[in-house]
């Protein structure tokens, strides 16, 4: 079963005016869409195929590049999308934000710690909230569409969170202000799914 773009949960225009339609269209409908099927083209006809993309990535680095971007390029957006949503931001609740001052002290010193392993990373990436194999929250950062499940990333855990911080992810809202950015995209966090995938 080859993999597919899943549709977007939401209109392209539902996160304005924190990420615009334009971009979301873009990202989605091209950029995804082009990760799903370099992935498919990729695995086609090899013993990989058919493989869950979390059983891709703990062997990734015996694996082709293209099978390492664009297989980390489909999971990574697929996440991205469903981590957002309109009228989202606000503030984590109950076993969540216990966790998150527990390892951070408070929500503020998270979302500090998490906007400085994205804007410092250089080049593009991600920055992510993981949680390790003793239910504990990390902040790191990816480069390109490499994750944390990746048998080849610095620390390893289960991402909760995650924040493209590519050029084609903000550019033409923001130009080459990753930092604004960021900010903003704090207002459109969909808490309710990053505690579903925290209590996982
Ligand atoms: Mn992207």
């Amino acid at each position: 079963m080859a993999f597919t773009l899943p549709a977007l949960p939401y209109a392209f225009n539902a996160l304005e005016p924190h990420v615009d339609a334009r971009t979301m269209e873009i990202h989605h409908t091209k950029h995804h869409a082009a990760y799903v099927n370099n992935l498919n083209a990729a695995l086609q006809d090899t013993e990989h195929e058919g493989k869950s993309l979390e059983d891709l990535f703990a062997i990734i680095s015996q694996l082709p590049p293209a099978v390492r971007n664009n297989g980390g390029g489909h999971w990574n957006h697929s996440m991205f999308w469903e981590i957002m949503a309109p009228n989202a931001g606000g503030e984590p609740t109950d076993a969540l934000a216990a966790q998150i001052n527990k390892n951070f002290g408070s929500l503020d010193e998270m979302k500090k710690l998490f906007a400085q392993a994205g804007a410092t990373r250089f080049g593009s990436g991600w920055a992510w909230l993981c949680k390790d194999e003793n239910g504990e929250l990390f902040i790191t950062s990816t480069p390109n569409q490499d994750n944390p499940l990746m048998d080849l990333a610095d620390k390893k855990g289960q991402p909760i969170l995650g924040l493209d911080v590519w050029e084609h992810a903000y550019y033409l809202h923001y130009q080459n202000r990753r930092p604004d950015y960021i900010s903003a995209w704090w207002n459109v966090v969909n808490w309710a799914e990053v505690a579903r995938r925290f209590g996982k």
